[in-house]
């Protein structure tokens, strides 16, 4: 354990050394050298970097690609000429104010995008840069249309070349990567991750997903919108074709793909890798459709990274390196984990006794047709506060759908929700996780990018702004969630990632997970379907004690004889309807239920009842 340790921080120590290194070389190399080529473009590099790290905060943390953040320079760009050239501010202030004016469209754009995911971000951050060269194409009286618009010349010593260029570039870069890193180890970073893995499940589990994916945009557009500023002064010269330029923001993205979206470093040697390349394509094609040529051949490397390297250069060659050792961690962990089974979950319950009174759940009414098919039909039904309630039917019967539409997953037609006497119907998703409503899911769904003990710290009891810049996860909430993991029975694999574990053990990760949110009311869908005897065994003893805590659970399952052992009452849905009502014993006397399993016994489990 020890050596371990120190190998990390020698491996730690090595790396900053590195990094300084590298730093130094390129902050002494204008000095050593006046080979302005050579200067031009690490500039133009140092910019491209910036531009794909910015970009790699929403379109490799969060998931979400962009291909409109060049938009960001152009902005950047056109505020600062037009505050230096018209206005006469210093430069130094008119690309800080470009900066700001990328990062107000960054949340205007987010609000706009709210809704849409996956290829439709895509096209409205295309769609949004293309509509802005149009307006700076347009706008003559202020952007200088398409004969553009020149910027004053550097007013420092001839002598200094682009030292100023280069050196401002160099620290807005160094900004744009240490921002990376904090976002990245903040609980900030869990919840991007969270929502790339997963945005509906990150809902379900209390994050505010709009509000972390405009923070995220935000953020990396204001260092794009700098460095746009820094570029339009540089080139003295600024055309909306050449700001509000496609193959920028195709630039971007490639770099970070290439280098390795989601990583810190990935974007910055993606950068080193695509501006020389870019630089010869500028050179070697020319003609009035050099343009279309560039955006082709950089189209065609951008398909070739996604086919043949998908998670980028950084993380293959790590991969690469470390397949050995975690091989060898993960057999460790294996070999720990079978101590340590008893489950006496001791769940931190600061909502107390206000929840024990009345019902924990009360449905009424609720409706929800898919097409023709009437999922759950006016249902009503009510969990005792504090009680454990079954809820059985057969295969399509809506006892999920009935789930989703308590959790906010889907909108009822009609029908209302109350959790705990607050009528939550209207509530976003988040809203109802803070609220303590909490559930699992049917195949459980779990944060593969995270580590098993991050995902059972991720959930959020509440939105604050000031939380999301606290450390991933603090020494308290590690003890705590390895507290609660270690009476699940797996503590060892607390630093594994989940797509390790088995099925069953995934289960149990989402349970564990959920009781971070301080739950009110627990649903659990079919928690033990597909799962060992053992765990079954285990599971039993953890719902009895959370049961024990005060937490009321509302347990869908087809095994009766376990909906039996842990159920005071149950309901029966067939058909989207809830068809009957009571003990298990009494329910299995009942004709319409035992109709409702299409009067199979065997299907209803009743030959394993021995009350
Ligand atoms: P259960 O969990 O009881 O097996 P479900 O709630 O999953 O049942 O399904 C109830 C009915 O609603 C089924 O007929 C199913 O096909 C339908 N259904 C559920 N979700 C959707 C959906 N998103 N789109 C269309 N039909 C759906
Ligand atoms: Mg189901």
């Amino acid at each position: 354990m020890k050596r371990a340790l120190l190998r990390g921080s020698a491996k730690r120590s090595s790396r900053l050394l590195a990094l300084l290194i590298g730093v130094l070389a390129l902050a002494a190399y204008p000095v050593l050298s006046d080979n302005l080529y050579v200067q031009n473009m690490l500039i133009l590099t140092f910019i491209l970097a910036i531009g794909a790290s910015g970009w790699n905060i929403m379109g490799g943390y969060a998931g979400y690609i962009s291909l409109g953040s060049s938009l960001f320079t152009g902005l950047g760009a056109y505020t600062a000429g037009i505050l230096v050239a018209d206005f006469g501010v210093p430069p130094f202030i008119g690309c800080l104010v470009g900066g700001v004016t990328a990062g107000v469209a960054a949340a205007l754009l987010s609000l706009v995008t709210r809704r849409t995911r996956g290829m439709y971000f895509v096209i409205v951050t295309f769609a949004a840069l293309q509509l802005f060269g149009l307006i700076a194409r347009n706008w003559k009286s202020v952007t200088g249309g398409s004969s553009g618009l020149a910027m004053p010349l550097p007013m420092w010593n001839i002598a200094y070349q682009d030292w100023p260029f280069y050196y401002s570039l160099l620290v807005v870069l160094l900004a744009a990567i240490a921002v990376s890193v904090l976002i990245r180890r903040s609980k900030l970073g869990t919840g991007l991750f969270a929502i790339k893995d997963d945005e509906d499940k990150a809902s379900g589990i209390g994050i505010n997903a709009a509000a972390y994916k405009m923070i995220a945009f935000v953020l990396g557009s204001i260092f794009i919108g700098v460095a746009g500023g820094i570029y339009a002064y540089y080139i003295s010269f600024i055309t909306p074709a050449g700001m509000f330029d496609i193959v920028a923001s195709v630039l971007m993205v490639l770099a970070a793909l290439l280098g390795g979206r989601g990583t810190i470093w990935g974007p910055v040697l993606g950068a080193f890798i695509i501006e020389p390349l870019s630089e010869l394509t500028t050179t070697s094609f020319g003609g009035p459709n050099a343009g279309s040529f560039r955006l082709l051949f950089f189209a065609g490397i951008l398909v070739l990274v996604v086919l043949f390297l998908p998670k980028g250069l950084i993380p293959s060659i790590s991969e690469a390196l470390h397949n050995t050792a975690r091989m060898g961690a993960l057999r460790i962990a294996r070999g720990s984990s079978s101590s340590g089974a008893s489950a006496r979950t001791q769940v931190a319950g600061e909502r107390g006794a206000s929840a024990m009174a009345g019902d924990a759940l009360k449905v009424s009414g609720l409706t929800k047709s898919f097409g023709g098919v009437k999922a759950v039909n006016d249902v009503s039904l009510r969990v005792g506060a504090g009680s454990v309630t079954g809820l059985i039917g057969p295969n399509g019967s809506g006892k999920t759908t009935l789930f989703n539409l308590i959790d906010g997953t889907v909108t009822p037609k009609a029908g209302t929700v109350a959790l705990a006497g607050t009528s939550i119907e209207r509530a976003s998703r988040a809203r109802r996780a803070h609220a303590g409503l909490a559930r699992t899911y049917q195949l459980p769904r779990l944060f593969d990018s995270l580590s098993v003990i991050e995902n059972v710290v991720a959930p959020e009891r509440r939105f604050s702004l000031t939380r999301l810049f606290l450390p991933r996860m603090s020494g308290d909430e590690r003890d705590q969630a390895l507290d609660v993991l270690a009476q699940f029975g797996l503590a060892g694999f607390a630093d594994i990632s989940p797509s390790d574990l088995s099925y069953g053990q995934r289960k149990l990760v989402e349970l564990a997970q959920i009781l971070s949110l301080d739950p009110v009311l627990v649903m659990l869908d079919e928690p033990a379907a597909g799962i060992s005897p053992a765990l079954t065994e285990r599971l039993t003893a953890i719902i009895r004690n959370l049961n024990g805590q005060g937490i009321a659970i509302l347990l869908v399952e087809h095994d009766l004889a376990f909906i039996a052992e842990l159920c005071d009452n149950v309901f029966v849905m067939a058909d989207g309807e809830v068809v009957a009502e009571g003990t298990v014993a009494e329910l299995t006397g009942n004709a319409v239920v035992v109709d409702a399993y299409l009067g199979e016994p065997a299907a209803l489990g009743i030959g394993k009842v021995k009350s």
